[in-house]
């Protein structure tokens, strides 16, 4: 038996909260080796340049004391600068006797003799009147500065010396390192703090999302997707709240086509079975009334028959499932063979179905799928023109374009409603009320083609008004015309 207790909780690495928090982390450790690289490497040469800098400005400042002040003020001046600069400060008379030997921060002042001697005859043999020299102290690292100049007051000359250690006493180095210390704890707390509210408030949406997602899997299509403050997951959210919908709908349709299939396809096949024991009952030995109730059996296997057609169209197409032949054709003559299919609905319900050709156009596409389309636009307009009983069927030709329009005055669809028409197992809300008959499959097919054909199509419509639908072909010459042509180059080649 497996034994759970034991069981360590593992970090899962791949993780938006481990991945930020480790690479904040490692960032930090980065930015806090580079502190302490620099305070090691550069800190002491740039405390050694800025050193040389003062000690120069303090030698200039002391000759000028030097040259203005009585004995006693320059002495008290020369104390406090040694004091405050921690340097040892010395001057010679021009005989090389000693005018004044400051106190001094430095320690070990009597160290310093051999220093003087080299920097003097260094002086001595200088054309500038200044020297500056650097001296490694022992083995250390550290090093320190000497420097003499000729300083004069009253025209008498005398030599300035200044020694000055070029690294930060003890309590400086503790006082850094303490620092560095703490600038250290504070950015790797601070990138801690900061990745465990970036990481959180990156996957808190991420894991909503997941949450959300779960819940519509397992069909609960209320669930809404919110993207928290971010641009992608809100756009994330967005998608996944349309898809939401999207299935949502689809469902909808199919269960509602379900209860509509298995209506339509149970009144014909309630008629067929009441009609065939009609004719075994009744109507079998008078060939008169068989013959007709045989006819309604025939024109209600038709209806089955189309309405299986129908859902086996929507299914081909939708899985690009569908052998096209396309051919050069005229849409004008094709569009003429639609509206003379339905002629007989003039006479005989008393529709007025007008057509409003242009000239021969033609097209590249599969004429008896692109007749399919018309037939199922001037269908409905039948179907949906209500009392107007009033049709347009018209052709509108632009250069190098085609357009065919289906105008009834019949219905119409509610704004809110156009942008569905297209979709599969669609019936707009008014056609529950009338009852009328229909699949909701025929414009998702007509979608379908003209898809395939890559034509323009749409719809315009008003509620109570009517609707005009279309679709518009890129034109393409006359096939004959083109034969005509390379027969004659073919003749030209061979002259
Ligand atoms: P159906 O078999 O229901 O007619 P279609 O796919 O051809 O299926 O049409 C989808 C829906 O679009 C129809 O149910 C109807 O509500 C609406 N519709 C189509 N054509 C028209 C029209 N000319 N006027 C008003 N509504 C229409």
């Amino acid at each position: 038996m497996a034994d759970h207790t034991g069981e360590k909780t593992r970090v899962d690495t791949s993780s938006i909260k481990t991945t930020t928090l480790l690479s904040f982390v490692l960032f930090a450790l980065f930015l806090v080796m580079v502190l302490w690289g620099l305070s090691n490497f550069f800190l002491s040469r740039y405390y050694e340049r800025a050193r040389t800098q003062e000690v120069i400005r303090t030698a200039d400042a002391l000759e000028v004391q030097f040259r203005q002040a009585p004995h006693e003020d320059f002495d008290s001046y020369a104390v406090q600068t040694a004091g405050t600069n921690g340097i040892y400060i010395r001057i010679d008379s021009p005989d090389g006797s000693l005018i004044y030997d400051g106190t001094s921060t430095v320690k070990d002042t009597g160290a310093f003799g051999n220093d003087i001697a080299r920097i003097r005859r260094k002086l001595e043999s200088s054309a500038s009147g200044n020297v500056t020299e650097t001296v490694r102290e022992g083995s250390s690292n550290n090093s320190r500065l000497i420097y003499a100049a000729h300083i004069s007051s009253s025209g008498v000359v005398s030599t300035l010396y200044i020694i000055a250690p070029l690294y930060p006493d003890r309590v400086t180095v503790r006082i850094l390192t303490n620092m560095l210390i703490y600038i250290s704890f504070i950015v790797l707390s601070v990138s801690i703090f900061l990745a465990y509210i970036l990481a959180n408030r990156l996957s808190s949406p991420i894991e909503n999302l997941t949450a959300s997602a779960k819940e519509l899997s397992n069909g609960n299509y209320n669930v809404r997707f919110d993207g928290a403050s971010f641009t992608e997951t809100k756009e994330l959210a967005k998608a996944l709240n349309k898809a939401s919908y999207e299935m949502e709908k689809t469902d909808f349709y199919q269960r509602e086509i379900i209860a509509n299939v298995s209506h339509d396809l149970k009144t014909p096949l309630t008629m067929i079975r009441s009609y065939a024991e009609k004719i075994i009952d009744i109507s079998g030995d008078n060939p008169e009334k068989r013959n007709a109730d045989l006819g309604v059996i025939i024109s209600e296997t038709e209806r089955l028959n189309r309405m299986v057609g129908d859902m086996l169209s929507v299914s081909n197409l939708q899985s690009n499932n569908v052998e096209m032949h396309m051919e050069t054709f005229d849409l004008a003559a094709a569009a003429k063979e639609v509206y003379e299919s339905f002629l007989v609905l003039s006479s005989s319900q008393g529709f007025d179905i007008r057509f409003h050709p242009c000239k021969p156009s033609y097209i590249v596409g599969d004429r008896s799928r692109i007749m399919q389309v018309m037939t199922n636009f001037v269908s409905n307009a039948v179907k949906y023109s209500g009392d107007s009983k009033f049709i347009d069927i018209k052709l509108t030709k632009g250069s190098r374009k085609v357009a065919f329009h289906c105008i009834d005055h019949g219905v119409g669809i509610p704004s809110d409603e156009i942008s569905h028409v297209w979709d599969k197992y669609y019936r707009t809300s008014a056609n529950h009320e009338r009852g009328i008959e229909g699949t909701g499959l025929g414009l998702a097919i007509a979608k379908g083609i003209l898809n395939l054909h890559s034509a323009r199509y749409g719809v315009e419509s008003e509620e109570g008004k009517g609707s005009d639908f279309w679709f518009e072909m890129e034109t393409v010459r006359k096939p004959a015309e083109k034969k005509d042509r390379k027969e004659k180059k073919d003749r030209k080649d061979k002259k």
